[in-house]
């Protein structure tokens, strides 16, 4: 058996990028459980930075022939201890953090996966295209870790989640092979499935995503936001509904419950954002009228400085989480999604079951995404740092969400935190199939949620 220096001394000879022992920072994640419980899950030998796909071909060749175990980072953002390595080899990605391409005409830009959201908004905003995918995370994470969770953005309604803006990947496989999940950038095809499904959401188990070619679109020039205040949550659902059915679909539309809407505004009483952006002024203009006369027949205008507040504040998450500590609670983030006839029901239970919860002091949601089949209630629950309390919440949530049938992850994924739950929803002996025939040594993120 090799020693972990022999094996840092070979590697070394046979890559470009950084080899360190240096682990420290990567054997946490932003899982809240961690900031406060004595768990010490992170485990890693040492940790290696590609500087490109021939380097993680390399790499994982390497780590095939020697059956090393190796776990895939981005930005680390993850909530649920998705990033977090159990033992074995860190793959860090984020040196691969180039734009490659921006195709004006074809309206594409090609991506390495390591590169942050922000950055790759920052380089598109310039040329006047955005990918807009803005998630809370917008700052931490990459490209890569952001399709790896299956993840979306604050402007999904227009822009949809990362599954909608992908066209085609770059993947090393676990046997070393690099391959396109398409050779050809069509639009669309119905060559076969699509392959690119198969590395979203899956949250690094299948290959180690090393460029991504994604759309973009212009940058809008006509932006409308809006505000408005209801007397319940079910008259504000109302409204979002009545908004769909005429196709009346904003980017951006967050409605908060009361509890909510006095943390974030300090007004408790149900509010609901919209944001709207054209490049046609008509369409503009008309879309304004029409949202007025629609959410006017129930709600009360707030005025769009509430939405300049959210926007401006919106990435604070540090100085609201020192907040709360200061009080010495905990915040943690639910995000379930169910179809609209049990949105309201799912919103009362998991709202009443925790609030009488001893330990729990808060309980405040907010429609966060929403479809024309139903919605992503968004809960944050203040409760005190007691690790049995923490168990305790999420058993509640997700037996809740089982009743109301109900995706106990929206968008933040599965990780560590969710896979006992994970389990429940989609079908295990398929899944450990494709994981079986895909990395047979099982050698690309072992023991995480596949
Ligand atoms: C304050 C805050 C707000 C958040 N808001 C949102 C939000 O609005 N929307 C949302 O969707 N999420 C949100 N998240 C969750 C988190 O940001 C996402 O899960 C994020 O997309 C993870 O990206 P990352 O680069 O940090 O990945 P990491 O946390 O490093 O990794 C996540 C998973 O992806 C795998 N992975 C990473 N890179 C690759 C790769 N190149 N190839 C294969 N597998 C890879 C890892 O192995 C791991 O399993 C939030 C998190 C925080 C802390």
């Amino acid at each position: 058996m090799e020693s972990a220096g022999d094996i840092i001394e070979e590697l070394r000879k046979l890559i470009a990028g950084k080899v360190t022992q240096e682990v420290g920072s990567y054997l946490q994640d932003r899982w809240p459980l961690l900031t406060f419980s004595d768990e010490e899950i992170g485990k890693a030998l040492f940790a290696v930075k590609p500087s490109n796909v021939e380097d993680v071909a390399r790499l994982v060749g390497f780590a095939n022939e020697k059956k090393i175990a190796l776990y895939t980072r981005g930005g680390g953002s993850s909530v649920t201890g998705a990033s977090i390595p159990l033992g074995g080899v860190v793959v860090d990605m984020t040196a691969m953090n180039q734009v490659l391409d921006v195709d004006e005409t074809n309206r594409t830009v090609t991506v390495e996966a390591g590169i942050k959201l922000n950055e790759i908004e920052a380089k598109l905003n310039q040329k006047g295209f955005t990918l807009g995918q803005v998630p809370q995370s917008f700052e931490l994470a990459t490209i890569g870790g952001f399709m790896s969770t299956m993840g979306t953005g604050e402007y999904s309604t227009s822009h949809g989640g990362i599954e909608d803006t992908v066209l085609r990947l770059e993947v090393v496989l676990p046997s070393g092979q690099t391959i396109w999940t398409k050779n050809r950038g069509a639009p669309r095809s119905s060559v076969g499935p699509d392959l690119a499904k198969l590395f979203l959401g899956s949250e690094g188990a299948f290959g180690i995503i090393c460029t991504a070619e994604l759309k973009i679109r212009k940058v809008s020039q006509h932006v409308l936001k809006a505000a408005y205040m209801f007397a319940d949550l079910q008259t504000g659902m109302g409204a979002i509904m009545r908004l769909m059915e005429l196709d009346v679909l904003p980017s951006v539309c967050r409605l908060y419950s009361d509890v909510d809407a006095r943390l974030q505004f300090g007004e408790g009483t149900p509010t609901l954002l919209l944001i709207y952006e054209f490049n046609s002024e008509s369409v503009y203009q008309a879309t304004r009228e029409e949202v007025s006369e629609i959410v006017e027949a129930e709600g009360v205008p707030a005025g769009p400085e509430l939405v300049d507040k959210w926007l401006e504040e919106r990435f604070r998450f540090r100085e609201q989480n020192d907040r709360i500590k200061a009080m010495g609670l905990v915040a943690d983030t639910i995000e379930v999604a169910s179809k609209w006839s049990r949105v309201l029901d799912l919103y009362y239970d998991v709202t009443s079951k925790l609030s009488e919860t001893e330990g729990v002091t808060a309980v405040g949601a907010h429609v966060s995404h929403m479809y024309h089949q139903g919605a992503c209630l968004y809960f944050t629950v203040l409760f005190k740092p007691e690790k049995d309390l923490y168990w305790s919440i999420w058993n509640m949530v997700s037996d809740i969400a089982q009743r109301h049938d109900a995706t106990i992850s929206h968008h933040h994924g599965v990780g560590i935190l969710k896979k006992q739950f994970a389990k429940k929803e989609v079908p295990q002996e398929f899944l450990h199939l494709l994981k079986d025939a895909i990395d047979p040594k099982g050698i690309l993120n072992p023991q995480k949620f596949i």
